[in-house]
């Protein structure tokens, strides 16, 4: 364990930030979920639109002045890591996020949501075997670390969908896919959604690119310009259902629609389709080789 000064190891020190990240994650909407919400209101006409809206308005208001969760799910935390090769503390960030779950656990606070499985008894921690959930992708010729924290709650983007299509199935394939996975079980979050859909070469690749997509921040479009369209398509297309907030109807039912996608055998296209829900709780924060830190999700903010 590497020492930063006399009294804070680095393990601590990275507890302890990303502990109090967690904290505020729970309460605050990062800016563009925020920004979304207020551009969404504003297009609904129907009154019962406008007033679910005002109440997710108020809902975020009393959560940072009551100092309480935006909502009672905080879900189980995952962990989208992007490490430099170069980062001096890689070998102690496991054990220092897993510490900051249970930090946050008890003083954010946290509803306990780990459950051990066979085992079938709740930790009281929300850290147990395999979580928090932490997906990591190492960056070479980087000192830094970046990492999307990430609330999934037991609605929204816990459940998902992934299958493994014939090539014949094609972007048709996909489409219906994604609408039927939308219409079937997408109210199960409360809308308006962000959908992440993830395009690849089997269910396991397709379920994470799915959703690594909800990290990326709203409005963003995939570099691929006919991905991008397909992003639009599937946008109108969700939005067609007229969901609406928390699906008592509406003009739209998504704050976005995301493909993330890699390259796939030719003998099949790996889709999978998650669901974050309006309350969005992710927080995206950089951190230099000497822990001075960088949050990029949610302005004004000091830990
Ligand atoms: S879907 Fe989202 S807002 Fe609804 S209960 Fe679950 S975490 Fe909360």
């Amino acid at each position: 364990m590497e020492t930063l000064n006399n009294e804070v190891t680095a393990q601590q020190k990275i507890t302890e930030t990303v502990g109090k990240f967690i904290g505020l994650i729970g309460k605050r909407l990062p800016d563009d979920v925020g920004k979304r919400l207020v551009e969404l209101e504003k297009e609904e006409v129907a009154p019962l639109s406008k007033v679910v809206y005002q109440s997710m308005m108020d809902n975020q208001d009393k959560a940072m002045k009551l100092n309480r969760p935006s909502c009672q799910d905080t879900g189980v935390i995952q962990f989208f890591i992007k490490c430099g090769a170069n980062f001096p503390f890689i070998g102690d960030l496991e054990e220092a996020l897993t510490e900051s779950v249970l930090e946050a656990t008890k003083n954010a606070p946290l509803r306990h949501n780990s459950v051990e499985t066979f085992d079938e008894y709740n930790t009281g921690k929300n850290i147990g075997k395999g979580t928090p959930s932490i997906f990591w992708d190492i960056v070479p010729n980087s000192d830094k670390l970046e990492l999307d924290v990430y609330m999934a709650g037991g609605g929204c983007t816990l459940p998902g969908k992934s299958m493994v299509l014939m090539p014949s199935a094609g972007y048709e394939g996909i489409t219906k896919f994604v609408l039927d996975v939308m219409t079937e079980y997408g109210i199960n979050a409360c809308p308006p959604l962000l959908v992440g859909v993830g395009v690849a070469t089997s269910v396991e690749t397709a379920a994470v690119l799915s959703k690594k997509a909800l990290m990326r921040p709203i409005g963003s479009h995939n570099p691929n310009e006919r991905a991008a369209s397909m992003e639009k398509l599937l946008e109108d297309g969700i939005n067609s259902i007229g969901l609406g907030p928390q699906g008592l109807s509406g003009k739209k039912s998504v704050m976005g629609v995301h493909i993330e996608n890699t390259a796939r055998h030719p003998s099949t296209i790996g889709v999978a389709v998650n669901t974050g829900c309006w309350s969005h709780r992710r927080g995206h924060i950089i951190f230099d080789k000497n822990l001075n830190y960088e949050i990029t999700s949610h302005t004004g903010v000091s830990l």
